[in-house]
């Protein structure tokens, strides 16, 4: 068979800061950088990985060996492969050849799209298709279960989904998803901060359980099911409140967002981005100095309207809501500030908002 190339993007976390996996809502979207994956099926019984990370790694498996996790990247497309086969999908050799334009551990989530693009390449070579929840889904399952990060199925969704010029609400709990038509007249800045995060380390796994005691000490299932009114009439122990108070609150701010874009009042949801911030910084404790001294200058600089850290946080990128017409200015400016006080290199990238994953050929 000839080979087939797919495409899946990054995404951007606009609102919603750790509400998937407490059943709650996000807003995010596809953006225009991701990774390619070209391959096609082999006979000879073997899975072969490559991948341009800095310099070109092979990686050679036999089809049929049972999963080992290696804690490095082959993981990923192993762990895809896991889970198809798990969903009783036969999965025999294939090549796969990855080259991305998507930073890794930029908070853009390159782990997803390494899963989405391994899904859709063997969706299309083995001449199968699912319904993209499934197939987001099973990439959560690769990692979640292989690669051992208990992510919500955010990231993979918006891999999936994207819509050119359409922001993506999903409600976790139905696992539903639309998309919201976004104004013309401003686009992203996605900041990197040049620190990467790890979230495989740890803090995120015990974000969740600190969520969860709070559900429970709530009496609710997920903290989904709990209002501000909730929060502030019970008695709860500071860190559990603290966890709880961001998340209610970026359930409620995604809310108010999805109807601010609808009346296209981009000043709002650029406040509600700098709120969401701050609480990430004060309550959620998943920012870093970096991240702070990136979202701070941003609010400062001539037509950004908000601000605030994407993605797990703990390092990692900002996005910001600009106007068009000031978007080149205001990243120059805020890259050279953050470059002058912090030392460190500022990547920014402009975008807007992109369709989701795709076969290019075939
Ligand atoms: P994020 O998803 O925010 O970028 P993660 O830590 O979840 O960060 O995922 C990053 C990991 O994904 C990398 O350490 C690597 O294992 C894998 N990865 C990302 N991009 C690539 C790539 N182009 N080739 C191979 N593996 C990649
Ligand atoms: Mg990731």
């Amino acid at each position: 068979m000839s080979s087939i190339t797919s495409f899946a993007p990054g995404r951007v976390e606009l609102l919603g800061n750790h509400t998937d996996y407490n059943e709650g809502f996000v807003l995010s979207a596809s953006i225009p950088y991701g990774i390619r994956a070209t391959g096609s099926l082999r006979d000879d019984g073997v899975i072969c990985l490559s991948t341009q990370m800095g310099e070109w790694l092979h990686f050679e498996v036999a089809a049929d060996a049972p999963f080992v996790r290696r804690g490095e990247w082959t993981d990923y497309p192993l762990g895809v492969v896991g889970a198809l086969r798990e969903a009783g999908i036969t999965v025999g050799g294939f090549t796969a050849e990855y080259v991305s334009d998507l930073p890794p551990g930029a908070g853009l989530s390159s782990s997803a799209a390494m899963e989405v693009s391994t899904i859709i390449l063997l969706e299309k070579l083995l001449g199968i298709s699912l319904p993209g929840i499934e197939l987001a889904k099973l990439c959560r399952r690769a990692e979640n279960e292989y690669v051992g990060v208990q992510c919500g199925i955010l990231d993979q969704v918006s891999s999936l989904f994207g819509k050119q010029d359409h922001a993506i609400f999903l409600d976790c709990r139905k696992t539903k998803v639309e998309t919201i038509s976004f104004p013309h007249d401003v686009c992203l800045l996605l900041i990197q901060s040049g620190v990467p995060h790890a979230l495989v380390g740890g803090e995120y796994n015990e974000r969740r359980e600190h969520c969860f005691a709070a559900a429970k000490h709530l009496g609710v299932p997920f903290l989904r099911d709990a209002s501000s009114d909730l929060l502030a009439a019970s008695p709860l122990p500071d860190l559990e409140r603290r966890r709880a108070a961001h998340v209610i609150g970026e359930n409620e701010r995604v809310l108010q967002t999805v109807e601010l874009l609808e009346s296209g009042d981009v000043a709002a949801v650029g406040r509600l981005m700098s709120a969401s911030h701050e609480s990430s910084r004060v309550n959620f404790e998943n920012s870093t100095p970096s991240l702070d001294l990136l979202v701070s200058l941003a609010r400062a600089t001539a037509g950004v309207y908000g601000a605030r850290l994407t993605g797990g946080g703990f390092g990692g990128a900002i996005v910001a809501l600009v106007s068009r017409d000031a978007a080149d200015a205001a990243g120059a400016s805020i890259a050279a500030e953050y470059e002058r006080r912090s030392g460190h290199h500022a990547k920014v990238l402009k975008c807007d908002l992109a369709d989701g994953a795709l076969v290019l050929n075939g």
